[in-house]
């Protein structure tokens, strides 16, 4: 592997959690006909090659097949065993109920073709039907339905995404088996000071999606605070260790103490991107990178706001 080790987290529940992922998720883009493409299978082909060992998926992405497809391929080539990769899938919003999560699960193993997966989460906590209604399932009923599926040995570890302090209190305070593990947006725009400390006073991991946020132009809205990739402060960082900007905003990440989920299907991309182990940022470049936090969400599903379960700031 080019780089060095890679910080391995204890969740609460015993488990290990490798401090790096391969995120698998294509956008908001038709998923008719992306079915039959191979390149997120190839992206964690690459990956599992690189060294990657966390591989972040989820039911509504779509990918699951092909996320399967190249970590079964790679068991068989022997590069891995099962045991050594972590496969974290997500419940989607239209399977809350809770009789629904079970056979949720149960369909997403089978396209994954895998016997379990070791992190399942709730993707929000939000309860929906696909064409958008919503329906009235708290959270604590679809969690008691997930605290069944650990039991059961189909998920080693559950978790949630998209949570707020308020809502992990709640489910924590209501419930016999505490999430190991949050998933939320962390960026150099969103880095949730005070989420991430309330996590590490209740020993529940958390994983950073969209680690990015708006550093390219090409995909940052017109309103995206500053920097983007080619800022002369980060472009001076990057250059003093050799790397590229975008490893230098991911290597901030793992300082946080969080672990980072970018996703590429870009074969020279997905080897950059985990090659941020073998060097350290000073407290002063540090300093600048907290200097970027605006508090501003790349991801904000405004549409959901008349849910009683949004949860975040009411726009
Ligand atoms: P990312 O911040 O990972 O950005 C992905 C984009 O960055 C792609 O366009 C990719 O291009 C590009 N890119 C990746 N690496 C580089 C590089 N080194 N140089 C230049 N460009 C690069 O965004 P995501 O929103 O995809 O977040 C990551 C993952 O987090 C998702 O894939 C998903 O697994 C998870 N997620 C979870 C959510 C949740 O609700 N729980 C919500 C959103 C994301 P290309 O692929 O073309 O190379």
């Amino acid at each position: 592997s080019p780089s060095g080790p890679i910080q391995t987290f204890k969740l609460n529940d015993g488990r290990d959690m490798p401090g790096f992922g391969l995120g698998t998720w294509l956008g908001f883009i038709s998923t008719s006909g992306n079915s039959k493409s191979q390149e997120v299978e190839n992206a964690v082909k690459w990956a599992i090659d690189a060294g990657y060992r966390h591989i972040d998926t989820a039911s509504i992405y779509d990918t699951e097949d092909q996320v399967g497809n190249a970590i079964n391929k790679k068991i068989a080539e022997d590069v891995v065993k099962r045991e050594d990769i972590f496969v974290t899938t997500k419940l989607w919003n239209d399977a809350h109920g809770r009789y629904s999560v079970l056979p949720a699960l149960k369909n997403s193993l089978k396209k994954l073709n895998l016997d379990y997966v070791d992190m399942y989460l709730m993707h929000w906590p939000i309860a929906q039907y696909l064409n958008g209604t919503f329906y009235d399932v708290d959270y604590l009923e679809t969690w008691e339905a997930m605290i069944a599926v650990q039991k059961k040995g189909l998920a080693k570890s559950i978790g949630v995404s998209n949570f707020n302090k308020a809502m992990l209190e709640r489910l924590i305070s209501n419930s016999s088996v505490k999430p190991a593990n949050l998933q939320v947006e962390l960026n150099l725009n969103l880095q949730q000071p005070e989420l991430l400390e309330y996590c590490k006073e209740q020993n529940i991991v958390v994983t950073g999606y969209t680690p990015f946020g708006s550093i390219f132009p090409n995909k940052a809205r017109s309103e995206a605070p500053p920097p983007r990739v080619d800022d002369p402060k980060l472009v001076d960082i990057a250059k003093k260790y050799n790397k590229t900007v975008p490893q230098i905003v991911l290597r901030y990440l793992v300082e946080l103490n969080i672990i980072p989920i970018p996703k590429t299907i870009t074969k020279s991309r997905v080897e950059q991107n985990i090659d941020i182990f073998d060097f350290k940022l000073t407290q002063e470049e540090r300093d600048l990178f907290k200097s970027y936090d605006t508090n501003y969400r790349t991801i904000e599903p405004k549409m959901w706001q008349e849910s009683p379960y949004y949860p975040f700031e009411m726009k």
